[in-house]
């Protein structure tokens, strides 16, 4: 089969490789669309190296359609379409114990320890078919979609934490695919105003598009005073969905007291931020942070798409072939695209 593998940092290459053996208790599973995320990106650029090993096959958003079965997996079927939770949890750790197992001390995932979505097929490991973290599809939803359920899951973390709630005014940093799904999440949970602040015009756009009901230019508009114009008091939520450590100061003053500040995306490693502490503690400010997702919040996402509450679909700027994957890489590096699918 075809495979991107991953031989080193800025070295992904396409390489033909034997198909995938499974055990007893695995699947196999044909690769119909694996979507192109913000940590793909700065693994293929090593700058992330926790968890990953050369050469492997990354990609962890994915959606397959199954094509082998172990003799002892009585779950699934030939043709079953599939989406997959990549997180695998050990369910045995503290964190797993006390209901963070996106925080599992043992985690693994596919795309990390196990090869994942950036191939013609894709073995799923027992360990994740054991621990539920393979689904199948309802009819309403269709490959594309599933291979981004993963990151909107994320997301349901994320606003979990913060708590955003019906009625609450949002305002969310980044209009990225993150930052966008953000959106359409705050809005399907009832916000009664989501400010989008973004930099790139294209981006901008889209925010108005997909519902925002004002959009920022951050280098010409202070976010400060767009609290001010927008809210009585300031924003009951602001959502960090772009890692700039210089932001965080500014950020914290943009909610009310007693609002809630989501530090949702991850900083460079290293990063420290400057901020005033007695914001935090006058304001009575919640200050949360949001790492990958649960199973449960797997479902919640699929939930959402399969009844309509959101329109992830609409997040899919471009398609390519697994032939075209640094090209597919390259466009994910610009800001250009939003969500780029890779479907072998
Ligand atoms: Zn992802
Ligand atoms: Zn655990």
């Amino acid at each position: 089969m075809l495979a991107a593998i991953l031989y080193g940092p800025n070295r992904l290459e396409l390489t033909e490789i034997e198909r995938p053996a499974i055990g007893d208790d695995e699947i196999l599973a044909r690769v119909l669309a694996a979507a192109i995320c913000g940590t793909d990106f700065r693994i293929v650029s090593g700058k992330k190296t926790r968890g990953i090993h050369y050469p492997s096959i990354i990609g962890h958003e994915l959606s397959g359609e199954v094509v082998e079965v172990g003799k002892k997996v009585l779950e699934f079927k030939l043709g079953d379409r599939i989406g997959v939770a990549p997180i695998v949890p050990c369910r045995k750790c503290l964190y797993c114990r006390i209901g963070l197992e996106n925080v599992c001390a043992n985690r693994q995932a596919i795309g990390y320890e196990f090869d994942g979505g950036f191939a013609e097929y894709v073995r799923i490991p027992a360990v994740a078919l054991e621990s539920g973290n393979v689904v199948r599809l309802p009819d309403s939803i269709d490959f594309e979609e599933a291979a981004i359920l993963e990151p909107f899951a994320c997301c349901i973390n994320g606003q979990k934490k913060a708590n955003v709630s019906a009625g609450d005014t949002v305002l969310i940093i980044g209009a990225g695919p993150i930052g966008l799904m953000h959106l359409m999440l705050a809005k399907a949970r009832g916000a009664r105003k989501v400010v989008s602040s973004e930099l790139f015009e294209g981006r901008r756009r889209l925010a108005a598009k997909f519902g925002a009901d004002r959009v920022v230019d951050p280098a010409v508009e202070s976010l400060i005073d767009v609290a001010k114009e927008e809210t009585e008091m300031g924003f009951d939520v602001a959502i960090m969905a772009v890692g700039v450590k210089d932001l965080v100061g500014d950020v914290l003053k943009t909610v009310r007291k007693g609002g809630r500040v989501s530090l949702f995306a991850g900083f460079p490693e290293g990063d420290t931020s400057v901020i005033d502490p007695n914001v935090i503690h006058y304001n009575e400010i919640i200050v949360t942070g949001a790492s990958s997702s649960t199973r449960q919040n797997f479902i919640e996402a699929m939930q959402m798409v399969e009844y309509g509450m959101v329109n992830l679909k609409q997040l899919i700027s471009h398609r390519f072939s697994l032939r075209e994957i640094n090209k597919a890489f390259d466009v994910a590096k610009s800001a250009e695209g939003v969500k780029i699918l890779i479907e072998p």
